[in-house]
């Protein structure tokens, strides 16, 4: 049996999978058992800020190995304390307690329990578009509704009190508005919601400062400083889920020290140990920290689990010195104009957005009632072409959106040559 017929015949399929089997990675570029090389715009989901065989990282994880690495949540090591205070360094003022987690699924439902908590419970308000993770809690707030099969019997599983309010999605505006003039009805919505939803007796407002797998949605300006402003007049927590869009991957080290907003619970994971070992962290102002310590009621066997944390210090360790950030800012820029400039060239392309090294481009792609063509050829032929990216595509939408999120050592040269590949292949999938 070949290794994909073993897959397909053992693996639950819990994802679509596309028909390659990658056995390497060096830098930007992972190949294929046949030797065929790809380069990588995925990021791996934004995971891959180092991008793949980072010889510094592999060498700080043998020594990890070496010296300790079964140690439960339970005990205090050098690694998650020195991890602690760095993570305390690079995140906006007023972000003062840190715990870690395993997945970005798990953070979130860490950071939702801590709402919970703190405010003696109340409804979580999120957004439509927005994704969350898979297990219970972030399932319940994630707002696409075709992860949740709400015929399934799986929707059992989610708990109650979860509410999603409209996007502020301008492309595709719930209010048929125009960004200029809408007066950011997408946020009267959300105090409508609060408001009918109980007020004060809210909970936390959830949400990703950019909705990444949602289509990479960037919110107009002004809409962050209206929903914190709205967060505390009624009370509500404000928890931003920076799983795909920190560590740098939008040009700040966070998507939030962008807008100036600080949220009072941030989960960030993915990127964090730049893809070498799973992890994630959830960050909160003290006070919610030191309530959560008082009651001394979450953490998994794995939570600070020694090689985690010394990947994330050694990957924070390369960002910094290597200025990565910076560099996703610049390469990014450099992206979002060459994608601008194929929109000229292709009126299928029906918006370009993003921030950083994350970009979207929108498609227009339901050329067959129910199935994504265009969408799904052009994502097929990229990959068959040696391009990876992100297809972002949902049944009951008529437009699919190419998600990218590579690593934050991209360089204006990859970027030619990402945009080259994707060129060919519009044009091979419009002819
Ligand atoms: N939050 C966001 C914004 C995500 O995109 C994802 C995963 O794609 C998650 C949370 C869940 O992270 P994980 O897959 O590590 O559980």
């Amino acid at each position: 049996m070949t290794t994909l017929e073993k897959d397909k015949k053992y693996l639950i399929q819990c994802y679509t999978t596309d028909d390659v089997v990658f056995t390497e990675g060096n830098g930007m570029y992972m190949y294929d058992e046949a030797g065929k090389k790809y380069l990588d715009f995925s990021g791996q989901f934004s995971a891959c800020t180092l991008g793949h065989g980072n010889e510094e990282m592999i060498e700080a994880l043998k020594e990890q190995l070496e010296k300790l690495v079964s140690v439960t949540s339970c005990f205090a090591t050098e690694e998650r304390a020195s991890l602690a205070e760095k993570m305390i360094e690079i995140s906006p003022e007023g972000l003062d307690k840190v715990m870690f987690g395993c997945t970005g699924s798990d953070a979130n439902e860490f950071a939702l329990k801590m709402a919970k908590y703190y405010r003696g419970g109340g409804r979580i308000i999120s957004f439509r578009r927005g994704f969350h993770g898979s297990t219970a809690g972030a399932a319940a707030a994630t707002g696409k509704s075709e992860m949740i099969q709400e015929n399934s019997g799986i929707s059992e599983l989610l708990p109650r009190g979860f509410v999603h309010s409209a996007p502020p999605y301008c492309y595709h505006c719930d209010f048929g508005k125009e960004p200029k003039t809408c007066g950011l009805q997408c946020l009267k919505y959300l105090e409508q919601t609060m408001l009918h939803e109980g007020g004060d007796r809210i909970a936390a407002v959830i949400s990703e400062p950019i909705f990444a797998a949602g289509g990479v949605i960037v919110p107009p300006e002004g809409f962050w400083k209206g929903v914190r402003e709205l967060c505390d007049k009624y009370g509500a927590l404000l928890i931003f889920d920076e799983v795909v869009t920190g560590i740098g991957q939008t040009g700040t080290m966070f998507a939030c020290q962008y807008e100036g907003v600080t949220p009072d619970i941030l989960v960030t994971g993915k990127g964090l140990t730049g893809g070498y070992v799973p992890g994630s962290a959830i960050l909160c102002r003290k006070e919610i920290g030191d309530a959560m310590s008082e009651i001394n009621l979450h953490g998994h066997t794995h939570s600070c689990y020694p090689l985690t944390c010394r990947s994330a210090l050694k990957n924070l360790e390369i960002i910094e010195r290597e200025n990565l950030v910076e560099n996703s800012r610049e390469v990014g820029e450099y992206l979002h104009e060459k994608l601008l400039a194929l929109q000229e060239k292709y009126d299928v392309i029906k918006d370009v957005r993003g921030r950083g090294l994350l970009q979207g481009i929108e498609i227009e792609g339901n050329l067959n009632a129910d199935k994504y063509v265009l969408g799904q050829e052009f994502y097929e032929t990229m990959l068959r072409n040696g391009l990876i990216t992100e297809l972002e595509s949902r049944k009951n939408l008529e437009n699919v959106v190419i998600v990218m999120h590579p690593a934050l050592i991209a360089s204006c040269e990859n970027v030619d040559e990402a945009v080259e590949i994707i060129d060919k292949s519009l044009h091979t999938c419009l002819k």
